[in-house]
């Protein structure tokens, strides 16, 4: 499975498998925060980045044999989802032979071409992301293609909202020092409140990213929540339950969860519903042939895979 990983332990979405649309790292932005390292394509460019055809081999094969416990299928990964012209047909084709809701999580950036709002319009749940309503911050953490604007992307949000019945969770992204002031927060509340999506998920850069930063304390999330208006919320810990069952090549899986998000042993035990002692082994080969990188966070040992 080259396209298709996990399930991860998402914090918001629970257990996610997630299908990658295009190839690392494509995207219309080069977030300060972003998991998956430097954005080495940065590009507006709509095109077929993964073809469809090997997404659908992939995907057949998956769901001929579901994991048992999946609460999403998302579009998500190595880039920005929408970058792909396929997404629609890939949507449509989850609707139908997916048993768990689909999601696709962007970076909003797209939203403005109405053909990107209709594809999108197929998803259950769209999880688009908007860390500030200043454009100076926009350039600063968001580092976005220079032919964006923050203006055209907050319209495409509002258009997305008129004419999508289904669930729209804000995702803010706040980094202390950067994006998370008074006078900050009360700009984006406003734009919100035009927006209206149906929750405002708050998080913090916690996980290893791009760029070394620095997130908020929980108190501090909590706050800058409230200050965001009344749909938003700050994202909990990930509280699985441990139930997933799933067989196949463990380091093969290890590698895809990695590559695209850096987790700690037991996210990756957990995810993977395998004994921590197994996964250690991969990770120590992984580490012997070079190809592992580790970083100490507050939250504990974040592995990921040399890029
Ligand atoms: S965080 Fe998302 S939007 Fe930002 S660079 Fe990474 S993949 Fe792109």
């Amino acid at each position: 499975m080259n396209h298709i990983f996990g399930p991860v332990p998402s914090r918001r979405l629970g257990y996610s498998l997630g299908v990658d649309l295009v190839v690392h790292k494509t995207c219309t932005f080069d977030c300060l925060y972003c998991e998956c390292g430097p954005t080495t394509s940065l590009t507006i460019e709509r095109k077929e980045y993964v073809p469809f055809d090997e997404l659908a081999d992939e995907l057949g094969e998956t769901f001929k044999d579901p994991p048992e416990r999946l609460d999403y299928v998302t579009l998500s990964g190595s880039g920005e989802p929408c970058l792909n012209t396929r997404m629609g047909d890939v949507l449509e084709l989850l609707r139908s032979i997916s048993p768990a809701k689909v999601a696709v999580l962007t970076n909003s950036s797209l939203l403005t071409d109405p053909e990107v709002r209709r594809e999108l319009g197929l998803a259950h749940v769209v999880a688009p992301s908007l860390d500030t309503a200043v454009p100076e911050t926009f350039n600063l953490i968001n580092r976005p293609h220079p032919s964006l604007s923050l203006g055209a992307m907050v319209k495409g949000l509002v258009e997305f909202r008129r004419g999508f019945g289904g669930e729209i969770r804000l995702e803010v992204l706040l980094v202390k020092g950067v994006n998370d002031s008074p006078g900050e927060l009360e700009r984006l509340a406003r734009q919100i409140e035009l927006i209206r999506p149906d929750t405002v998920d708050v998080n913090t850069a916690f996980r290893p990213g791009a760029a070394r930063l620095k997130p908020l304390t929980q108190e501090e999330l909590e706050s800058a929540a409230r200050g965001l208006g009344p749909l938003a919320r700050p994202v909990g810990s990930f509280c699985g339950d441990g139930s997933l069952k799933l067989t196949g090549f463990l380091e093969k899986r290890v590698v895809a969860l990695i590559s695209r998000r850096p987790c700690t042993l037991d996210e990756l035990a957990e995810s993977l519903a395998a004994g921590e002692k197994e996964v250690r082994e991969v990770l120590k080969d992984l580490e012997k042939r070079g190809v592992l990188k580790t970083q100490d966070q507050k939250d504990g040992r974040f592995y990921s895979i040399v890029v």
